[in-house]
Formats: C-alpha cells, structure tokens, sequence
C-alpha cells in the first residue's frame, strides 16, 4: 500500500486513476484546482486538497508524508497551446516543475507522469515504439518533453524515480458508471461524434478522406481510459519495487480510422451519423499507432478494451 498524492485527480483521466489506485488498495489525496477536474469526479472516500500547481508552499504542504506522487494536472488542447504558449509554458512547464522541487523538499521519491504520443510529433513511421525521434511539431507536446527531460535531470541529481506515460489516444468512461463527469466543451473524435449523436452538433466533419490509409481517412490508436488507468498503477508498484525511470508508450497497438469510428458509433447507437468531409487538418499525421511491448513487458501491463464497439459503449 503506498500514499499517493494524485494531482489532476478530477480530471477525465485522474478520476479514473483514482479507481484503479483505491481498488489496489492505495490510499489517495486528490490536488486539483477544479479549473477543468470536477467536484463530481471525486470519490468520498479521499482525502481532497483544492489547490493549484503553481501554488508552490500547498504543494509542499500536500506532499508532506506521501510515498508518490501521480501527476496529470495539465493544459491540454494543442490548437490553444500554438495561440497561446505562456499558457502552456506556465501550467505545464512551470507546474511541473513546482512538483518536482517540492517533491525534493518533501522527500517524495517517486512519480508517474502523463505524458503524451504528441511527443513524437509527424514520426515517418506508422508504428511508433520509444526509439522513434522525439519532435514535436505543436507547443503541447512540446511541454511534455521537455518536463520527461526535467525528470531525467532531477533523477539524476536527486534521486527522483518517475514513469512517463505516453498516451495515444485516450476515449471511454468508466465501465461501472461511477465516474459521472463529463468532458465540458470536448475537442477530441469520440465525444464530437457522440455530441452529433445526441443532436448538440449537426455533422461530423471529418478532417481528409484523401490519406494514404484503408479508407482514405487518418487512423489512431484509441485506448481506454480504465487501461490507461490500470498502467499507472502498474507503473507506481513497479517504480516502488526497484523499477529504474522509464518512458512507456500505451495504445492498443491497433488502428482505427475515423470513417470506422464513425462505424462503431452507429452501430452501438443504431443511427445514422450525419458526416461531411473537410479539408485536412494541419500536423494531422495519416496513422498513429502505438508498439507498447515495452509497458507490456515491463509492467505486466495488458489493454482489456480491444473491440472498439465496447469502447463506444463506455462513451456515452
Ligand atoms: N477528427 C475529425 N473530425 C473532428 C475531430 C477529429 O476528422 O471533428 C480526426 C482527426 O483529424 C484525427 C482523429 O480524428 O485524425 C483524432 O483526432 P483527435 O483530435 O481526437 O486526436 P489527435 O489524434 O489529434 O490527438
């Protein structure tokens, strides 16, 4: 059992690192400012400091006497982090770096860090492992990188042990219902689609139907929350036990376009999706997958959500 400080644990991915972590037993405090996690999001059970990154003497204070900390507390949207990079480089960059140094001055020895597949930037090619060039081509992936580099140095000179996992691309809610919060204002296929669904949007528009892909439209590698989740964990156990410091991909190592998702979701939903094709969108790569063999074999990880109408299924 270890006590694990679990910043950003009212946000999407958060809560549902928060289940994972109850159900093995740890114990957790929630740190989130709430500007995106959400009150609905918390389990009753936790300890719940409302308080920012940025706010270095609360990060100090929260960290007193926690084995780990899980950090997931980030700006994400990488449209607004090409507009406006202060923002990123503040929240993101600025913020990790609080928890790393109040990580030192606490004594907190391990962590386990949200990173992205963003990282990688246009890879030439499909499938992408963790030898693949790091260069990202948006200010988002940007500040995820260069925070896996701070880690580096800091567990070089202080010791500090971390895990960067790096998503693909994140879909679905929690499969029992419990995590009730939704996505305000999403940016992401899956909610859009499913926006258009309930009649909040009029169309998909689908961003190319001219790729170099199966159908003409881009493929990603879409993973589940809850396995996302179960990887932190994983990861935390691993880290505690001995585990040197580590990037892991984690996808599904399977790709699905968007004309397939669109698929899923009529045939979860038994209607017909409205769609209309647009012009590419800029930095779009044709096809992202993940190689996860290392989080495989390393961390005893497996994704559980393979089929992509299960996936759909937890979305609504
Ligand atoms: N996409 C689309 N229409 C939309 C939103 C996304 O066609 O309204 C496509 C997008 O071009 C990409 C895929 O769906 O190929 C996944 O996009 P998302 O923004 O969810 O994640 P990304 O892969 O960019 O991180």
């Amino acid at each position: 059992m270890a006590k694990v400080l679990v910043i950003g644990g009212a946000g999407y991915i958060g809560s549902h690192v928060v289940k994972a972590l109850m159900k093995g037993g740890h114990e957790v405090c929630v740190y989130d400012n709430l500007s995106t996690g959400q009150e609905v999001n918390l389990f009753k059970q936790n300890r719940f400091i409302k308080a920012d990154i940025l706010d270095y003497e609360a990060l100090v204070k929260a960290m007193q006497g926690q084995d780990a900390v899980i950090h997931l507390a980030a700006k994400k949207a990488v449209g607004e982090s090409m507009e406006n990079p202060m923002k990123y480089s503040t929240n993101n960059i600025t913020g990790s770096l609080n928890i790393l140094n109040a990580m030192v001055e606490a004594g907190t020895k391990y962590m386990v860090f949200s990173s992205s597949a963003a990282v990688y930037g246009m890879p030439k090619v499909e499938v992408i492992d963790e030898s693949v060039p790091t260069e990202p081509i948006n200010y988002y992936g940007f500040t995820k990188l260069e925070i896996e580099k701070f880690m580096q140095w800091y567990d070089r000179l202080k010791g500090i042990k971390f895990v960067a996992l790096r998503y693909f691309n994140a879909v679905g809610y929690d499969e029992d219902g419990e995590i009730r919060g939704r996505e305000v204002n999403p940016q992401n296929l899956l909610p859009i689609i499913m926006e258009v669904y309930e009649g909040k949007r009029d169309k998909l528009k689908i961003f190319g139907n001219d790729y170099p892909t199966r159908d003409g439209t881009c493929i990603r590698d879409y993973i589940h929350v809850s396995d996302l989740a179960s990887a932190h964990v994983l990861a935390l156990e691993k880290l505690m036990s001995g585990m040197a410091s580590q990037s892991l991909n984690l996808g599904t190592e399977k790709g699905t376009s968007v004309k397939e998702m669109v698929e899923a979701v009529e045939k979860v939903k038994g209607c017909k999706i409205p769609v209309e094709y647009a012009p590419r969108r800029a930095g779009d790569p044709a096809a992202l997958i993940a190689s996860a063999k290392k989080a495989r074999e390393l961390l005893g990880w497996k994704p559980e959500f393979t089929d992509i109408c299960r996936i759909v299924k937890t979305q609504a």
